[in-house]
């Protein structure tokens, strides 16, 4: 560790992934001095990806959602503040305002994560049973209306919007999906890749309108319809809207910080302010000439320590391993890279193993839902990223290729003859 006096104060705003994994490793790094971490929310530090998945579904209950044990805090002397938002924040003064307390800080992170885009009031966004999908709260207010035979709209295919039919078809509600944009996955994947969902949920009921957007939501007081731009109406005894997030940056522009992409940081994780960082879905930082945001657990961790060490005298730059997943049906999906910017996707379908076995050796790949497969992209010979669906093959492999800035043979790629591990040699 370089020679550095450490912060006597630390506080953190925003007690969520990011803020969680950066109190613990500056506790683990050795960091002594007074640690204070504020949560809006009501909840301790959780996480947020089974809201969509297993926990909606019911099949876990909420202490699994919790990133630490009730005894961590205490143990590690941390100050966790929950349920008190942090209402003002003063850069020079070196300040936050919370409801009746005034707290100094010599180092401030923001991870104040991100907030839901809401359907506008002004077309019935408003309505009674109409819900956005963030936080344990939003569940706890749609959880009653996930009962077999109701009629879901989910507004917005993405992948939280997705999830969140896959496991409502699970519970045997009737679900449709409207997405505005020509295909679902338009912003993050490649129509490879939305194929392949599409047509998982098909097989699993779920009828898909794309290319149409959402006119106005019917209904006196709760929603009844969904009404299109094309004039089609689709009965709804509830609406999820899964329409993307904005990176919760208002408490630092109040303050003066600079905001581009959400909260403006340096490699280093540095806000335009001195003594303030932020990291996680709140921050931008640099990468390739621009400012970069992910939204993922991955990131919100890897962000966090970095600042975390940074905090402590590192002067380490940040450099971004993307990862995620997203669990639909029996489809497990996991993306290594970040596919910004591909010209060219190779597609990989391995032979099915069981349909081989089923119908002899020369069987082909066989197509169809929850089947493995996976897209790899490139932009000219270097390889960005891969979607791999129940391929975790594919996904390690890619993985450590775009970690060590390798390429793999599209060629190769493409023959599902292949062996895959062949590539990293
Ligand atoms: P958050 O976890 O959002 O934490 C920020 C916290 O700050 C919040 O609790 C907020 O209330 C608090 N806060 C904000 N402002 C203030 C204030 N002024 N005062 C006090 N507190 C404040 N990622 C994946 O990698 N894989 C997945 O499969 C996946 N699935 C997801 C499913 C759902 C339903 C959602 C919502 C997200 C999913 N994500 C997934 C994304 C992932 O959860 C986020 O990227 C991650 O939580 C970001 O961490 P964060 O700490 O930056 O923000």
């Amino acid at each position: 560790m370089p020679d550095h006096a450490p912060p006597a104060h630390i506080v953190v705003v925003g007690a969520g992934q990011a803020g969680a994994a950066l109190v613990a490793k500056l506790r683990a790094s050795g960091y002594g001095g007074r640690l204070t971490l504020i949560g809006e929310e009501a909840a301790p530090p959780y996480q947020r990806p089974p809201l969509s998945k297993a926990y909606l579904l019911g099949e876990i209950d909420e202490e699994r959602l919790w990133l630490r044990s009730d005894s961590f805090w205490q143990e590690h002397d941390i100050t966790l503040k929950l349920g008190a938002r942090v209402l003002a924040l003063n850069a020079k003064a070196k300040t936050v305002t919370l409801a009746g307390e005034v707290l100094s800080y010599d180092e401030l992170v923001l991870a104040t994560g991100a907030e839901p885009r809401r359907l506008p009031a002004a077309i019935g966004g408003d309505l009674a049973g109409v819900y956005p999908l963030r936080s344990l709260a939003d569940i706890a207010r749609m959880r009653a209306e996930f009962q077999p035979g109701r009629r879901l709209v989910v507004v917005g295919g993405g992948y939280i919007g997705l999830e969140a039919a896959a496991v409502a078809r699970k519970i045997g509600l009737s679900v449709t999906v409207v997405e505005a944009a020509p295909r679902i996955l338009g912003r993050v994947a490649a129509a490879e890749t939305a194929d392949y969902f599409r047509a998982l949920h098909h097989a699993h009921g779920v009828r898909i309108i794309e290319g149409v957007g959402v006119a106005r939501l019917a209904g006196t007081g709760r929603v009844e319809a969904v009404v299109l731009e094309d004039g089609r109406e689709i009965a709804a005894d509830f609406v999820v809207a899964g329409v993307g997030i904005t990176p919760a940056s208002a408490l630092a522009e109040s303050a003066g910080l600079a905001i581009e992409n959400g909260i403006r940081t340096d490699a280093r994780g540095r806000s335009s302010r001195p003594h303030i960082w932020a990291a996680g879905d709140c921050a931008s930082f640099p990468l390739d000439g621009g400012q970069a945001r992910l939204e993922s657990v991955g990131h919100a961790i890897d962000h966090a320590e970095l600042v975390a060490a940074n905090l402590l005298g590192a002067a380490q730059d940040y450099h971004a391993k993307p990862w995620f997943w997203s669990d639909q049906y029996g489809c497990k999906l996991q993306i290594a890279g970040l596919n910004t910017g591909y010209d060219r996707i190779v597609r990989r379908a391995p032979p099915d193993r069981d349909a081989a076995r089923d119908t002899g050796p020369d069987a082909g790949p066989v197509a169809g839902p929850e089947t493995a497969l996976s897209i790899w992209y490139y932009r000219g010979d270097r390889l960005l990223a891969v979607d791999a669906m129940n391929d975790p093959r594919a996904y390690m492999v890619g993985k450590r290729l775009i970690e060590a800035q390798k390429s793999a043979d599209p060629a190769l790629v493409a023959d599902p003859a292949s062996d895959l591990k062949l590539l990293l040699r």
